[in-house]
């Protein structure tokens, strides 16, 4: 196993001369580990790793200037519309939202001449697809780059270089991590020149990871393929249940046939992975004790951890959205997204099935 690498500095050959390190803000040999696991898995080039995945989004918006803007298509994580929208608009970096992935929404964003077409897919919260290969194609055709966010997918359920796209990145946090107790980020290219401008981003703002915290990632990336496997059995064993129960106007699940990113889905991605996402026929505070009263699925944000996790858009992770967007957006108050562990799924349906059983879910734990 790799030895954790806690040292600030390296002593040097001769002045100037170093060994491959001088600083770990700058590099470690636990960070290259890392990268170069993370990316032989998304079929990249190269790789840097960050201290968040929004210290990699950081790192990758400073290769912007002001002037420049990024077309952004709806469903994007509320982290990361806060860090274009509070912070970098204020260095004239300019977010255009894009409301869907239409020829004609794409048309009035390309006008603008946007640096970047940006996405995820699937989206946050609500798991929408979008096509990689044709937006990738089409981005080309307007000299933008397509910057996509993987970390719903991961690397081992889809490959966005392989499609055409020309930077991946991924809160590691999630499923890389796959245990909830690290944070960290990653940017994948196969292009040198933004290889190096990552590193040097790295460098110069401080948004290296801890060699700790990287070593954790290289041991949770071990059992990434077997986590995602059972992410997605239980996922879709919990979707079809959901599907089926009166309490549930709406489940929102690649994986299942009449989703209607399905068919897109099954052509760039070779699993669903785990997210879910569900409306039920409850009034927005019953919902809100519903999902208070589970008991294997913690009421958190985040998700790809072990354990199965519930949460609510609206005042959780997507609270720094503005309402009325969100709501165009389709992030109803009453959406309640899952991220489902790999727990014995007889367990989990259990659960959901005996508090949703009950008309006030809160008097079954009267002690919450
Ligand atoms: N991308 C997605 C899809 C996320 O869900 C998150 C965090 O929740 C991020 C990016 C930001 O990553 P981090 O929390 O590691 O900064």
């Amino acid at each position: 196993m790799p030895p954790i690498y806690m040292t600030s500095t390296y002593v040097q050959e001769a002045p100037g001369e170093t060994k491959g390190y001088d600083y770990t803000r700058a590099g470690n040999p636990n960070f290259t580990i890392l990268e170069k696991v993370l990316a032989s898995l998304e079929e990249a080039e190269y790789a840097t790793v960050f201290s968040s995945g929004l210290g990699a989004l950081t790192a990758l918006i400073s290769m912007l200037s002001p002037g420049d803007s990024v077309a952004a298509i709806n469903g994007v994580y509320g982290g990361t519309y806060r860090l274009f929208n509070k912070v970098f608009k204020r260095y004239g970096i300019e977010f255009i939202p894009v409301h869907s992935a239409s020829q004609k929404d794409l048309d009035a964003a390309f006008a603008k001449k946007p640096k970047w077409l940006f996405f995820e897919t699937p989206t946050n919260p609500l798991l929408g697809i979008f096509d990689i290969a044709i937006l990738a194609k089409k981005a080309k055709e307007h000299g933008a780059l397509t910057v996509i966010d993987n970390t719903f997918a991961t690397s081992y359920f889809q490959q966005p270089l392989t499609l055409g796209a020309d930077i991946v990145w991924h809160s590691t946090t999630k499923y890389v991590g796959g245990h909830s107790d690290v944070i960290g980020g990653v940017a994948m290219t196969n292009n040198k020149e933004i290889k190096e401008a990552l590193d040097f981003a790295r460098m110069s703002m401080g948004l290296n990871p801890s060699p700790f915290d990287v070593w954790l990632q290289t041991r949770g990336v071990k059992t990434l393929a077997l986590r995602m496997e059972k992410h997605q059995q239980n996922a879709l064993a919990i979707a079809k249940f959901l599907e089926a129960h009166p309490k549930v106007s709406k489940v929102y699940y690649p994986g299942l046939q009449n989703h209607p990113g399905h068919d897109i889905a099954k052509k760039q991605m070779t699993g669903f992975s785990g997210m879910l996402s569900v409306e039920f026929n409850l009034s927005l505070e019953a919902t809100k004790k519903l999902i208070s009263s589970f008991k294997l699925f913690s009421l958190a944000e985040s998700l790809g951890g072990v354990e199965s996790l519930v949460c609510h858009p609206a005042t959780m992770t997507h609270a720094s959205v503005p309402v009325d967007e969100r709501h165009r957006n389709g992030i109803t108050d009453g959406l309640v997204r899952f991220s489902v562990g790999i727990e014995d799924p007889q367990d989990l349906i259990e659960d959901l099935s005996e508090r949703m059983k009950s008309e006030n879910p809160q008097s079954l734990f009267p002690h919450k």
